[in-house]
């Protein structure tokens, strides 16, 4: 008999995973019958997810071993009561290999001071101020999973002297790693550019806060493209606006789409882009599924799956 998996997910996305997923489970060797129905709810085995799915009643399937979901963030499946399955996260190369080239962007604008050459051509040569190398930048990255510790990596090799903080300590890591209260403080405290690459969860709610944005040294630069609910609106635009901090590019909010009066749209110093760091790729993250769901066939545990205690 056929698996039956169901993707729950917009039209656009369905029409544009099918082939790659069918294509995967041909290459993991998964006799796959792959439906939209949830009238099959029955024989359904696994669910590959998306947040603006049409499934909402995860108490349908009997027969459920477990959810694939196609972010990496997994805060809106966590919020469904009905969704009690083994629940895993996207961990894709090419959305991590987007995040990298994403992040270095924005780093090596605000390393190079691109901002004053782009937005002030008036006619001045001013060649006083030589931006220094990246080896006397010092960067942090709130978060070292799939996403930040291949970020932190790249960073790295492009010279910046790169730390990162993560929930559990790090015996072995290829950068300088912290963890805990005490080490957050000492990372803020050493990042003239801050990256937060930190999921949603009660325990990151509000984690950059007036205390924490207070730690980093006067001037600094934040990127964040993690969550939203992870900053706190207005410390940062307090701190943007005493100066305290220099500029803030961010790509999650609170509220998504941000609302177009939103503070933020406004604020000279701050860049938003809209949800676009970096994408799950077809192609790639649908091998990361067929392989999945291979391995929960032969009886091996599932890859990135989510500890709900911790929420992500
Ligand atoms: P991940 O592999 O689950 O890594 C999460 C990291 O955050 C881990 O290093 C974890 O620490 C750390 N962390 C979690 N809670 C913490 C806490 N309370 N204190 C300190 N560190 C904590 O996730 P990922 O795949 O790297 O993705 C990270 C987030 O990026 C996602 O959750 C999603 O929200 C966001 N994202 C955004 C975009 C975009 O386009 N903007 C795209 C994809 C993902 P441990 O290592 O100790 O567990």
């Amino acid at each position: 008999m056929p698996i039956k998996v169901l993707i729950s997910a917009p039209e656009s996305v369905v029409e544009e995973y099918a082939p790659h997923l069918r294509q995967a489970f041909a290459a993991e060797e998964l006799d796959i019958t792959l439906t939209t129905d949830p009238e099959a709810a029955e024989q359904i085995e696994y669910v590959i997810y998306h947040p603006n799915g049409p499934v909402t009643d995860y108490s349908v399937f009997p027969k459920l071993r477990a959810v694939l979901s196609l972010w990496a963030g997994v805060e809106h499946a966590l919020a469904n009561p009905t969704l009690t399955a083994p629940l895993c996260r996207m961990v894709d190369p090419s959305l991590t290999q987007g995040m990298i080239e994403y992040v270095a962007g924005h780093v090596l604008r605000y390393h190079l001071g691109m901002d004053a050459h782009i937005t002030a051509q008036d006619g001045v040569w001013r060649n006083e101020i030589v931006p220094p190398l990246a080896s006397s930048r010092r960067v942090g990255v709130l978060g070292l999973g799939a996403l930040g510790a291949d970020v932190a990596q790249a960073l790295t090799d492009l010279g910046f002297q790169v730390e990162g903080w993560s929930r559990t300590p790090r015996e072995e890591s290829r950068i300088p790693a912290h963890s805990g209260e005490e080490g957050l403080e000492t990372l803020l405290r050493g990042s003239d550019i801050l990256i937060s690459l930190l999921p949603s969860t009660p325990a990151t709610e509000n984690l950059l806060n007036r205390r924490t944005l207070a730690l980093l040294p006067a001037g600094a630069f934040l990127i964040n493209t993690g969550r939203g609910g992870v900053l706190n609106d207005q410390a940062l635009i307090d701190a943007l606006d005493s100066g305290q901090l220099a500029h803030a590019t961010l790509d999650v909010f609170r509220v998504e789409p941000l609302p177009p009066d939103h503070p933020f749209w406004s604020h000279p110093k701050i860049t938003v882009t809209p949800h676009v760091a970096s994408e799950t790729r077809a192609d790639t993250a649908s091998e990361t599924i067929a392989l999945n769901i291979r391995r929960d066939q032969d009886g091996d545990a599932l890859l990135y799956r989510v500890d709900r205690a911790q929420g992500y």
